[in-house]
């Protein structure tokens, strides 16, 4: 069936308009329901929480490119998401180097 607009189609038989609900054509009385399309497979990354989770909890920066196939953002929220994500992973690299250095220090002074 060929999408004439939202509500009305060509009827693949006698190329009359039909309405898009119509199951049988009324002009040649052709069956119009064709096999049902397989559903829209929903991927869970569309959803943006679970985005968002992995991002923050899981992945960091490396999971940029989820946030890049998701169709659960704008691309400018992917652009926002993805600079605070890029602050955010590297505030915790910078906090875990601080925290090692600071136990590399207290273990120095403990020991001295
Ligand atoms: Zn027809």
């Amino acid at each position: 069936m060929e999408p004439v607009n939202a509500a009305q189609f060509l009827c693949p038989h006698c190329s009359a308009e039909v309405a898009a609900a119509a199951e049988v054509c009324p002009h040649c009385g052709a069956r119009l329901t064709s096999p049902a399309p397989p559903p829209e497979k929903r991927d869970l990354l569309d959803n943006r929480w679970v985005v968002l989770g992995l991002l923050f909890l899981a992945t960091g920066a490396l999971g940029l490119p989820f946030l890049w196939r998701s169709k659960g953002f704008t691309p400018v929220g992917k652009v926002v998401v993805g600079v605070i994500v890029t602050i955010y992973t590297a505030a915790l690299i910078a906090l875990a180097a601080w925290a090692v250095w600071w136990a590399w220090r207290s273990m120095q002074e403990a020991f001295a």
